[in-house]
Order: structure tokens, then C-alpha cells, then sequence
């Protein structure tokens, strides 16, 4: 069964607008269990409206977006928070860790917000910290590592509470492109250890290739490319 549908989901933007923008019209996806899938899309089409509103960030204006079987549309906004919390992880163009704390504590921490016990939280962020190279990270701040290193970490802190789906924003954006290529190389390792289902934006076709299969939006729906 698929972990997450996005059916006909439209949404605009008005507010202090001259005119509406109608950013998605209609568009539908289906993402299989530990389906890999490049989002490409110029920039302004849309992509982090799609993002968000498949991350129950935002709330489409039409249409269903169902997470591992269950329509969200009705939910409340604690009951849409309670899922993203358990089933979603986010990973931006920017790394946003905590800067007073080490590579492990930022991992660490999202697992104690969840009630898991210290030293399982521990293990498990040293085990993603490991999957992604950076075993002899742990007990760097975010300053003191370079911004493949600080990018490597996001990745781990996103996966930290086992999520289900993984949404990624251009997720090595902001990397010199030999930068970026290992650095995906380590999101991708991270995605097919964990079994993770992932849409992953990006503008770099190279990376786009080396997913399962690629959507593109354009004019607000999604085609297969
Ligand atoms: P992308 O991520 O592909 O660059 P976005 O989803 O950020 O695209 O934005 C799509 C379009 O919607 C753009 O034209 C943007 O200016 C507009 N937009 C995004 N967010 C808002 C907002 N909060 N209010 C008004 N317009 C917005
Ligand atoms: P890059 O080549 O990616 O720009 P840097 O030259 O910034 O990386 O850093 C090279 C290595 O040194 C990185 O692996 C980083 O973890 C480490 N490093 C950088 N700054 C510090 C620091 N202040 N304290 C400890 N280690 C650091």
C-alpha cells in the first residue's frame, strides 16, 4: 500500500496578493514503501507549497493528502501534528540545527521530545551519525563542522523519530556541487538503510537520475518525466 497519496491536491495563495496564484491545480501522487522520488520543478512552481501541504504543514484548498492509509483532511490540527510528528521528516536547503549543541545531542534530542530513553536515543543517533560518515562527529557543534558535515546531520536529526516519509527541500542546495554529490550519496545511503519512503526536490538532473523515478511539476500538476 502506498504511504502517501496526494490526490488532486489544489491550493492557491491570496492573502495581500493583487491576484490570486493558483501555485497547485490539481496535482496527485502515489509513493510507494521505500520509493525514492526526484521532484523537479522550475523555481516558483511550487515545490515547497507541495512539500508542505504533503507534510500537513500547510492544508491544500482541495483534495486529499492520505498518510499510511488515513485521509488527514478532517483532522484537527493537534491530531495533523501528532502525525507529522510520528511519520514525517523534513530536511531544508539549510541545515537549522541547534548551535549550542554537539552533532549527537541534535539527534538526540528530537527522540527525548518523543519519550524515547536516553541511551536508546543515543545509540541510535551515533548509528544514523555513523551510516552518513561522520563517526568522528559526534561531539562537534554545528561551527565546528564543515556545511557537508552540518547538512549529513540534519539528515540523521530528520530520520531520528524512524519517520516513515522523508520530504526534503533541496536538500544540497546549498553545496558546491563535488560537495553535494557526497553528500547526497549519504542521504541516499541513509534512505535505503532505513527503508524510508522519499520526495526529494531537487534542481541537479544527475542526482534526479540516481532515484527511483521523477516527478516534475509544472503548471501546477504532476507529470511523470
Ligand atoms: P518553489 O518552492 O517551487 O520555489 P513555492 O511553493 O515556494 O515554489 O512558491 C510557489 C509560488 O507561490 C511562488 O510564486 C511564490 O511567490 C508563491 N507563494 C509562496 N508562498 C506564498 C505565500 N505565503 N503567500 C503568497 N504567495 C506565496
Ligand atoms: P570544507 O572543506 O567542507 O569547507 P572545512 O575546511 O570547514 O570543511 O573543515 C574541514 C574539517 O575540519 C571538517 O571536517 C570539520 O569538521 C573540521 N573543522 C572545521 N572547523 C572546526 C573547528 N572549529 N573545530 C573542530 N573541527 C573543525
Amino acid at each position: 500500500d502506498p504511504v502517501l497519496i496526494l490526490d488532486d491536491i489544489s491550493h492557491s495563495y491570496h492573502r495581500g496578493l493583487p491576484t490570486q496564484v493558483d501555485v497547485l491545480r490539481g496535482a496527485s501522487l502515489e509513493m510507494g514503501p521505500g520509493e525514492l522520488i526526484a521532484l523537479v520543478a522550475p523555481s516558483g512552481a511550487g515545490k515547497s507549497t507541495l512539500l508542505h501541504v504533503a507534510g500537513l504543514l500547510d492544508r491544500q484548498d482541495s483534495g486529499s493528502v492520505s498518510i499510511k492509509g488515513q485521509d488527514t483532511w478532517n483532522l484537527s490540527d493537534d491530531k495533523r501534528t501528532g502525525i507529522r510528528r510520528d511519520t514525517v521528516g523534513f530536511v531544508y536547503q539549510f541545515h537549522h540545527l541547534l548551535p549550542e549543541f554537539s552533532a549527537v545531542e541534535n539527534v538526540v534530542l528530537p527522540q527525548l521530545a518523543n519519550a524515547v530513553p536516553e541511551r536508546d536515543a543515543i545509540d541510535y543517533a551515533r548509528q544514523l551519525l555513523d551510516t552518513v560518515g561522520l563517526g568522528h562527529r559526534y561531539d562537534h557543534r554545528p561551527a565546528e563542522l564543515s556545511g557537508g558535515e552540518q547538512q549529513r546531520v540534519a539528515f540523521c536529526r530528520a530520520l531520528a523519530n524512524r519517520p516513515a516519509i522523508l520530504l526534503a527541500d533541496e536538500p544540497t542546495g546549498n553545496l558546491d556541487p563535488t560537495t553535494s554529490d557526497q553528500v547526497f550519496d549519504a542521504l541516499l545511503t541513509l534512505v535505503r538503510e532505513t527503508g524510508l519512503s522519499a520526495l526529494i526536490a531537487t534542481h541537479n538532473a544527475e542526482l534526479a537520475a540516481r532515484m527511483d523515478r521523477t516527478v516534475k511539476l509544472e503548471e501546477g500538476v504532476l507529470v511523470s518525466v
